[in-house]
Parts: structure tokens; C-alpha cells; sequence
């Protein structure tokens, strides 16, 4: 690319599309293009081998392959180099698939111009290059193409699926902060992520983990802009992130580290620009350094620059909790549609933090009997259900839910392949993959986590009929509480509890009643559904903005 020239291996059997296709690349000066033809899949590996090729066009339908295996078969041999997928036929579910197994773009034959040829060859290029560096994560990945799966079928302008491929802005710092011995100052590296600058000023949180990196932040950014529209919040995603372990930090050092994460990025934070609260390894003490940072900046206290304080400092009833409580209205609302009561169901919740304690405890309040539950130490299985007030009382004095005497020890995987009604991933990403899908044995999967499904586990839940509450609606009671906080804080208000559950319910049961609507009318699993649904919002409000200047 930097040289300007660009070696396109066409693999295509039809004459008149590859003169097309010569004559529309021809016509590029700036860069140029040499384009190889080859007209069977035989051919193409051949070529592929030899090298040189910068970006492969694909026809699926060849004299020696046919469909999906021509794209795996060819994958094979192009680990490094981008494919785009060109296809006569206009199905949905083909093209869908090659991207969800990493084609970089489609383009269907009948629509192809000059124009969307060449943006879609560079966009290839360009994606597969960021992806080798720090945008590199799994995670990422994941986000994209679940985002492009529901783009692609709810044929959303090529435009705006371009700009929302990526986050419009992601800021990194390298942090010093002091440790407590000596004079030893560590440096870690910590971002800021803002997906979507359109929709109002950007929402989310902060993650503290020795793994993050910027294609996870990124990941949980675009997912915020999902949740946001999805459930009519005026703002989009963003995500902030810090690769350290918390666990391994006195309090004073997590709070040098956090003041300065604040004074690192407090030109693009603030009330009416970028809003933290906290995620994993973060919580309302973190919040509260952040917003006394903030408001010494400025010199003034400023409560909603972020939410998910501690209430005396004007955090909101019921925002601690909102994750867990609104994971289960809408757990209740898919047991009904599923035609059972949640009273009675049973229940088993991995990960036993903020989401999962407080999902476990709303499931037992709700009568359902909670069989297992796990942290990062261990996890604990009792067929009678377990006694959830305890276990958090057991966490609060030792940590972890190890050594706890309620139930029989097994392991993380174990957990997941338990049989029971609702099962409920509340702890981190990548948890139900093609390897164990197959062994689920629950009704409901109700992800309080973000990112636990992989996508080709996604394809089988959706075969397996197990009911999914997709991520961006599982877990938005945070956000929902957030905006409430933010709200209240805008307006010097304090709402009561029960009215900020009772809109909280009133948000979600709407959002998935239209994401349930969308996946019957037209036969689509519930998380495009879901993203579909928030796509359009910011489809149109992207339209309507328009583009400065
Ligand atoms: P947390 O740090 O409070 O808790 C995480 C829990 O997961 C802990 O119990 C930890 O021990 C456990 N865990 C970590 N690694 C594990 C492993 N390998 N196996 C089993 N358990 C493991 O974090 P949280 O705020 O509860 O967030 C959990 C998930 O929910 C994350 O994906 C987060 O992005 C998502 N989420 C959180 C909120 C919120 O309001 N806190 C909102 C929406 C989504």
C-alpha cells in the first residue's frame, strides 16, 4: 500500500466480470493496480503461494469449490492476506458466514462500482493491517463482526458502516504512578476509547485488568454504542481501560494510578463529553478519586463526570446493583416467553463480582434456585441451591469463594455444562466457544458479562434453540442506572429506588420486546437482532447529522 501499488489476486471463472473488474480498476492511477486473474480455487493457491499478493477478490461459486468451503479452503492458504468476498448471489446468511470466518468485506457482483471496488480493497488492506498491531485482540475481532453480520443484513448505508467499523477516537497513555516502597515508579498503559462522537456525549466504563489492551477497549466501546441506542440513550459507547492487576495494588497506589489516569485523559472526559463509571477491577471508590480529580482540575465539584459514585457524593440508588437486577427483569420477561416461571427455575451464574453477586442474589429473590455459582478461584455446586447471602458474606471476608462450605467443588467448565434452566455468564469474555456450546444444557443464556460467545458458538445456539439475551441487552441496566445518575446529578434530583427501577424495567422490557419482534418477523437470532435494532438508530442519526464539512 505505501508504495502505491497494489497486486489484487482476482479469482473469478467468468470472463465478463474479470474484464469488469479489470476496467474498474484500471481506471485507479493512485494507487495502481495489477490485477492477477485465476480462474479456479486450484489456481488461486497455487498463485498465493508464490507471494506478493496484497488482497484477494473471491468469487465462492468456482469450477473446482462451491460456497463457504471455496472461502475456508482458500483461507487455508491466505492466513496474512485480506479476502473480500464477491458473490452473485445475494444470500444473506453465505456472505455473513465468510465474514464471521474472517473475510474482511463482501461485495455483491451486481452492485459492484468503481467506487465501492476500491474503498473495499483498501478498507481490507487497512483492517487486516490494524489488526497486527495493538487492535489485535480477539475480542475486537468479535465486535466487528458481529457488527458487520448485522450491517450486511440490515443493508445499512456503505458509508456508515465503514465509519463505524472503528472507533472515531482512541487516546493511549503511558502511565507513571509511584509504588509504596521506595522510589519505585511503575509504568503501565491505559486507554481511552470513544466509538461514536454522534449520538451525544460518549458513556462507559473503565476496566483495570493485567490483559487489557486497545482492541478489547475498542471492543467494549462499540458494544456501549449498541447498548446506548439499543436501549434510546443519548450518548455513544466508549470505553476506558488500564493493563494492570488491581489485586496486586495497595489502595493508595490505586489511587495515584487512577488521579492520573483522570489528569491523562481530562481533556476529552468531562459531563457533556465522555462519562466513566466503572467495569471490571473498578468500582465507586475509583469513581470518586476520578471525580475529585476532575473537579480539582476545574475547580469546582463536577459529580457527573462520572457515574457509579459512592451516594453520598451523588451516586444513585440502585446504580450499584442495576447490572445483576435489570440481567434478571429480563431473564424473568425470556422465562415467560419461554413458557416457564422463573419461580421454580434453576439458575447457574459464573463470576461472582458486581454482576454475578448481585444477578445470583435477584434470581433467588425471584424464586429461582441458584445450583452453582464461580469466581476466578473456584466454583461451587450444590443441587439444592445455594445460600447466596452467605457466599457473599464468605466473599466479603476472604476475598474469594474458595474454602466456602455450601456446596461440592468443580470446575469453571464444569460450571458451564451444568444442566439447568438459565444459565448466566457474569463474568469475562470468550466463555462459551464452538468447544462447549455443544455440551450447554440450559434453556436461557442470559450474558451479564460482555463478549462470553464466540460467534461460531453463536451459529450453534441459535440451531441448539437455546434463548439467547444477547450481551447489549443483558447487561444494560448499568448504563440505563448511569443515565439516571447522570440525570439526576444534571439536575441536582435524587430520585427514589423505586422509581428508577421501575423506568429501568420499563427501558428494558421495551428494547426486548423490539429485539424479539425483529428476530421473529424476520428469522434472525437475537443479538443481530438486537444490534440491528441499534443500528438503525445510529444509522439514521448519522444520516441526519450529516457529515462536516
Ligand atoms: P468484577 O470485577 O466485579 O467481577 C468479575 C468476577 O468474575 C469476579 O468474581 C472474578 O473472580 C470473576 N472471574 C474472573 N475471571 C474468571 C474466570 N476465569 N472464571 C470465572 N470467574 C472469573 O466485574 P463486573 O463488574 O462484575 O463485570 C463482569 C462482566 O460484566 C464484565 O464482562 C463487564 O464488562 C460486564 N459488565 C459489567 C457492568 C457493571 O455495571 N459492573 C455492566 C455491564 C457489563
Amino acid at each position: 500500500m505505501a508504495s502505491q501499488h497494489i497486486t489484487v489476486l482476482l479469482v473469478e471463472d467468468n470472463p465478463v466480470f474479470v474484464r469488469l473488474i479489470q476496467k474498474l480498476l484500471g481506471r485507479s492511477e493512485h494507487p495502481f493496480f495489477a490485477v492477477e486473474p485465476v480462474g479456479s480455487l486450484a489456481a488461486a493457491i497455487e498463485r498465493l503461494g508464490r507471494g506478493g499478493v496484497d488482497v484477494v477478490l473471491l468469487d465462492l461459486m468456482l469450477p473446482d469449490s462451491e460456497a463457504l468451503d471455496t472461502f475456508y479452503r482458500l483461507r487455508a492458504h491466505a492466513s496474512d492476506t485480506p479476502i473480500v468476498i464477491q458473490s452473485a448471489l445475494d444470500d444473506v446468511s453465505l456472505a455473513s458466514k465468510a465474514v464471521e470466518g474472517g473475510a474482511q468485506d463482501y461485495l455483491l457482483k451486481d452492485r459492484i462500482n468503481s467506487i465501492s471496488l476500491i474503498r473495499s480493497i483498501h478498507f481490507a488492506i487497512e483492517r487486516k493491517r490494524a489488526r497486527g498491531a495493538e487492535w489485535s485482540s480477539a475480542m475486537f475481532h468479535l465486535a466487528q463482526q458481529q457488527f458487520l453480520k448485522a450491517a450486511y443484513i440490515a443493508d445499512l448505508d456503505d458509508n456508515i458502516r465503514q465509519r463505524l467499523l472503528f472507533p472515531e477516537r482512541a487516546q493511549i497513555a503511558a502511565l507513571p504512578f509511584k509504588r509504596d516502597t521506595g522510589d519505585q515508579v511503575e509504568t503501565v498503559f491505559a486507554y481511552r476509547v470513544q466509538h461514536v462522537l454522534t449520538m451525544g456525549p460518549t458513556k462507559g466504563g473503565i476496566r483495570y485488568h493485567p490483559e487489557v489492551d486497545l482492541g478489547e477497549v475498542a471492543a467494549l466501546a462499540m458494544w456501549m454504542t449498541w447498548k446506548c441506542a439499543l436501549t434510546n440513550l443519548p450518548y455513544g459507547g466508549a470505553k476506558g481501560g488500564v493493563r494492570v492487576d488491581p489485586g496486586a495494588l495497595s489502595s493508595a497506589e490505586l489511587e495515584r494510578l487512577t488521579r492520573r489516569y483522570t489528569s491523562a485523559f481530562i481533556g476529552i472526559i468531562g459531563p457533556d463529553k465522555d462519562i466513566p463509571a466503572p467495569d471490571m477491577g473498578t468500582d465507586a471508590q475509583v469513581m470518586a478519586w476520578i471525580m475529585d480529580t476532575y473537579s480539582e482540575h476545574v475547580g469546582f465539584s463536577v459529580p457527573s463526570v462520572v457515574t457509579g459514585k459512592p451516594i453520598v457524593l451523588g451516586g444513585s440508588l440502585g446504580r450499584n446493583e442495576a447490572t445483576g437486577r435489570g440481567l434478571v427483569y429480563l431473564v424473568a420477561e425470556a422465562c415467560r416467553h419461554m413458557g416457564f416461571d422463573i419461580n421454580g427455575a434453576t439458575a447457574v451464574v459464573q463470576g461472582f463480582g458486581n454482576v454475578g453477586a448481585h444477578a445470583a442474589t435477584f434470581l433467588a429473590e425471584s424464586g429461582a434456585k441458584v445450583i452453582a455459582v464461580s469466581d476466578v478461584a473456584t466454583a461451587i455446586y450444590n443441587r439444592n441451591g445455594l445460600p447466596i447471602e452467605k457466599l457473599k458474606d464468605h466473599v466479603r471476608e476472604h476475598r474469594f469463594l474458595t474454602d466456602c462450605p455450601y456446596g461440592e467443588v468443580i470446575t469453571n467448565r464444569e460450571l458451564l455444562e451444568l444442566s439447568c434452566d438459565i444459565l448466566a455468564p457474569c463474568a469475562l469474555q470468550n466463555q462459551i466457544t464452538a468447544d462447549n456450546v455443544g455440551r450447554l444444557s440450559c434453556r436461557i443464556l442470559a450474558e451479564g458479562a460482555n463478549g462470553p460467545t464466540t460467534l461460531e458458538a453463536d451459529e450453534i445456539l441459535k440451531e441448539r434453540g437455546i434463548f439467547l439475551l444477547p450481551d447489549i441487552l443483558a447487561n444494560a441496566g448499568g448504563v440505563i442506572v448511569s443515565y439516571f445518575e447522570w440525570v439526576q446529578g444534571l439536575q441536582n434530583l435524587m430520585w427514589p429506588l423505586e422509581e428508577i427501577n421501575d423506568r429501568m424495567r420499563a427501558i428494558l422490557t421495551d428494547a426486548l420486546a423490539r429485539t424479539l419482534q425483529r428476530a421473529q418477523t424476520q428469522h434472525l437470532d437475537m443479538r443481530s437482532a438486537a444490534v440491528i435494532e441499534a443500528l438503525n438508530r445510529v444509522g439514521s442519526a448519522n444520516q441526519l447529522r450529516g457529515l462536516f464539512p
